[in-house]
């Protein structure tokens, strides 16, 4: 069996860019791919990024209660696939979860093995300052994800580890730190 890892942290923080390099570095741990109603960006693709999903999809799923878990996040609903994780583990991979933290917070519930890790950013206005940086978003997909921040810290407090995404080469040494011993 493989280990579990779920990466939180708010929206905009770099946990994208960091998991990138880590899988990179780290090919026995895979990515978990999950479902959304979220419209793709521009470059996703369907089982690679996301399974992206119509909401009555979605709602099947739930009804057929395939979903660890799920969880509506700034308006676009968000699942991880319980075959799909049970699959993964089972093959012996380590597999990483990246979640909202409501998620997070709900498989450590079902999974309590599962390790939780927050990133955090350096600061307020950094965070703010990468989100549009990216130019994905729009500005009412800005703010909403802005308003999360609050209560997203305040969650992280249950978690069992936080990297602080200051300098990328330093908190990836971090997370390796975290993951790998
Ligand atoms: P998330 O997946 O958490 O939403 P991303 O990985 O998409 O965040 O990163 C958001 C933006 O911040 C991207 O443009 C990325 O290049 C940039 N970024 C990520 N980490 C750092 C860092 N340590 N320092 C400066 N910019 C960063
Ligand atoms: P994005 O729209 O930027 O890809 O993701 C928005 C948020 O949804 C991020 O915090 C991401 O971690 C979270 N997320 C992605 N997949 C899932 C999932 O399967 N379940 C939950 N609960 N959150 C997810």
């Amino acid at each position: 069996m493989g280990k579990l890892f779920v990466i939180s942290g708010s929206s905009g923080v770099g946990k994208g860019t960091l998991l990138k390099l880590f899988l990179n570095k780290h090919p026995e741990f895979k990515l978990s791919v999950s479902c959304t109603t979220r419209k793709p960006r521009e470059g996703e693709v369907h089982g690679e990024n996301y399974f992206f999903l119509s909401q009555e999809e979605f709602e099947t799923l739930i009804k057929k209660d395939e979903f660890l878990e799920w969880a509506e996040f700034s308006g676009n609903m968000y699942g991880t696939q319980k075959a799909y994780v049970e699959r993964k583990l089972a093959e012996g991979n380590n597999l990483i979860l990246e979640l909202d933290t409501t998620g997070a917070l709900n498989v450590k519930k079902i999974m309590p093995e599962a390790c939780l890790i927050f990133i955090l950013p350096p600061s307020f206005e950094e965070l703010e300052a990468r989100l549009r940086g990216r130019h994905t978003e729009t500005e009412e997909a800005i703010q909403k994800r802005l308003n999360s921040v609050k209560i997203e810290i305040e969650r992280s407090k249950a978690f069992d580890f936080k990297v602080v995404n200051d300098d990328l080469d330093r908190a990836l040494k971090e997370l390796e730190t975290v993951m790998c011993t």
